[in-house]
């Protein structure tokens, strides 16, 4: 937990949002400015900023959001259409949140370009 993190707000209730998924290591929600028809913030309950930091945090809660990711995406109906999972770190991949978390994107056709 950090005092001013969003996220750390968000997964203690602090802050509303809207829930998909919740297990003793993570916490899922849907993005509050949706790119596509689902669009799943997938977050570990530890705080760890973003993937740079990831020493900092157990590897069966780091496996535990894509083991998470792989259950929302069955539960939002997009397993085998097809669903990106994606986490960006740093300035260059524009991450405005600091605390980890995974795009959980899907429900439509995606282009080949990851920009
Ligand atoms: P980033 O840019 O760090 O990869 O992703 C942060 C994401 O958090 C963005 O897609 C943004 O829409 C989402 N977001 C920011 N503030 C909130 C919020 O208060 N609630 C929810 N549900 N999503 C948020
Ligand atoms: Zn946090």
């Amino acid at each position: 937990m950090s005092d001013n993190c969003l996220f750390c707000k968000i997964i203690k209730g602090d802050i509303p949002s809207d829930k998909v998924y919740e297990d003793d290591h993570c916490y899922a929600f849907r993005d509050i400015n949706p790119q596509t028809p689902v669009h799943v913030l997938v977050v570990p309950k530890r705080h760890v900023a973003g993937l740079n930091d990831t020493e900092a945090m157990p590897d069966q809660e780091l496996a535990a959001c894509l083991h998470a990711a792989r259950q929302i995406a069955q539960q939002e109906g997009v397993g085998e259409s097809g669903y990106r999972l994606l986490s960006n770190c740093g300035p260059h991949a524009c991450q405005s949140v600091q605390h980890l978390h995974f795009h959980l994107m899907g429900g439509r056709q995606m282009s080949e370009n990851m920009d």
